[in-house]
């Protein structure tokens, strides 16, 4: 599968123009809205961010078990009519 990608993408972050190869790729071929430099470092703020507050900790795990539960939930509708 060929997913157009383009040569070179602005970072909303940095407001920089960097090639593709700057940037994450995701799973479904799209490159990711951030480049990896502003991806790495928001990733690190928020994981800082939350080991510094057990109960934001907590949230977040319960709104990614949330988000995972519809998210099956939907891959089942998707699915329909398999045999039981
Ligand atoms: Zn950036």
């Amino acid at each position: 599968m060929t997913a157009a990608i383009p040569s070179h993408k602005r970072c909303p972050r940095c407001r920089e123009s960097k090639p593709a190869g700057a940037f994450y790729q995701r799973r479904n071929g799209r490159l990711s809205a951030w480049c990896q430099e502003c991806t790495r470092r928001a990733s690190s703020e928020a994981s800082r961010r939350r080991h510094a507050n057990a109960a934001e900790l907590e949230r977040v795990r319960a709104v990614d078990r949330a988000r995972q539960r519809r998210h099956r939930w939907l891959r089942r509708q998707a699915k329909g009519g398999e045999a039981a």
